[in-house]
């Protein structure tokens, strides 16, 4: 039986500065006295990778994606090396890796790169030498030996990746927050952090905009049950977010979090008439142009008409009311509006699947605070509510009291689970 390893990843904002890297090496120092195998994945430090960027925009308008992989990788080298000459000074040995030397082979879809396969053998034969090994995360290679990098936040899932590929016990997030929250603190001071949270409330709340972990980062440690821990590098002894499978014998509390979208628009067209074709002509040249559309709701015709109003992100509404200006002169609408002061709120619970009435509570509770509803979606564990922007934090501070977000649930789900080892993604 091989020795318990765990995956650490830390972000920028952990390995930003040189006293950063320092700390984080204490750190490693440490928690290799207690004889488990470690493999560190780092991002590039701080505002790196932005800056790199700026400089490739400006020396090319439209800057060849092969080059951009090349250049944004060379942030978290920069970070690996670094972090492994502070664990050698330490006297632990440690050695740095690139995509390529720890075997992270993916696609050729350069800046947004997908994992193929990982090819561990050398972090194995080095961990068994009693390496600490310092991945740069975010890149790999692809088939033809190119560099490729995984799309912003992509260090995440290289880390998850990896911890899958070598068996590890979990993979621990180290980032500048403590952990994933039932609000945004800055909007709901009430706030909480979750001690757990499955990987489908993770899924819907990063999907919702919580920027903590990369999506495709949950949905691989979803699909290979990798248990995620969300942690600050800059606390010692805090517990985290652990993010796994929901355990169907623990109590779940309803609700886990609720997301404020802001960035939102909604585009109205009126009195169209009511007639197979009218959405597909409406929503097709939007898709041509990669715009996303979130919701949509027509209204019951009256006299062969009918309205029809649908969200979108905010930075994508000047391109789509041109666009939809010109469909709504083709079917006949009679008028195109666009409201961009509009907040998409969300109420985010496992427990939905199995408690009813949650939708209602929170329509009564909006309602007692006089606050109109725009539209409505919901699925299986989610409700989102379109709302006027000026009532959202009204809106979310009523709706974390109603359902009492700020206490602990009584019982909880902190049951770990073990992890299966697969080498492919
Ligand atoms: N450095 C890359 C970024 O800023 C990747 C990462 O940090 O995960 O997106
Ligand atoms: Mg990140």
């Amino acid at each position: 039986m091989s020795k318990t390893l765990i995956v650490q990843k830390y972000g920028g904002t952990s390995v930003g500065t040189l006293e950063r890297i320092e700390c984080v090496a204490d750190r490693i120092v440490k928690l290799r006295k207690t004889g488990i195998d470690i493999v560190i994945v780092v991002s590039a430090m701080a505002g790196e990778t932005d800056k790199l960027l700026k400089m490739a925009r400006s020396l090319s308008k439209n800057p060849a994606r092969r080059e951009i992989d090349m250049l944004l990788s060379s942030g978290e080298r920069i970070s690996s090396a670094l972090l492994a000459l502070a664990l050698q000074s330490r006297g632990v040995p440690a050695l740095s890796m690139t995509g390529r030397q720890v075997g992270l082979q993916t696609d050729s879809t350069h800046t947004r790169a997908r994992i193929m396969s990982i090819d561990a053998q050398r972090a194995r034969k080095m961990l068994n030498e009693n390496y600490v090994i310092v991945v740069a995360g975010f890149q790999g290679v692809n088939a033809e030996g190119d560099v490729t990098t995984l799309g912003r936040g992509g260090s995440d899932t290289s880390a998850v990746a990896l911890a899958v590929a070598l068996g590890a016990r979990q993979c621990e997030i180290y980032t500048d927050v403590d952990g994933v929250y039932t609000a945004d603190p800055r909007l709901v001071p009430q706030a909480r952090r979750l001690d757990v949270v499955s990987y489908d409330e993770m899924l819907e709340m990063a999907s919702l905009g919580a920027k903590v972990l990369q999506i495709r980062c949950v949905e691989f440690a979803h699909k290979y049950q990798m248990p995620l821990l969300v942690k600050s590098s800059f606390k010692e002894g805090d517990e985290g977010t652990l993010i796994c499978e929901e355990d169907p014998k623990m109590e779940q509390p309803v609700v886990s979090g609720i997301m404020c979208d802001k960035n939102q628009a909604k585009i109205t067209l009126k009195e169209v008439p009511d007639q197979p074709g009218i959405a597909a002509n409406i929503f097709e040249p939007l898709a041509a142009a990669s715009i996303s559309v979130d919701m949509i709701i027509q209204n019951i015709s009256e006299q062969g008409h009918t309205d029809l109003s649908f969200t979108l992100a905010r930075e994508d509404l000047d391109e789509a009311m041109v666009i939809t200006k010109k469909v709504a002169k083709k079917i006949h609408a009679t008028k195109v509006s666009a409201d961009a002061k509009i907040a998409k709120l969300s109420i985010v619970g496992a427990g939905m699947r199995s408690h009813s009435g949650v939708a209602a509570q929170i329509f009564k509770t909006l309602s007692a605070h006089n606050i109109n509803i725009l539209m409505i979606s919901t699925s299986e564990i989610k409700v989102s509510c379109i709302i006027e922007q000026k009532n959202s934090k009204l809106a979310a501070n009523a709706l974390h009291d109603a359902f009492d977000m700020a206490s602990k649930p009584a019982k909880k789900n902190t049951k770990k689970k073990t992890t299966k080892k697969v080498s492919t993604a």
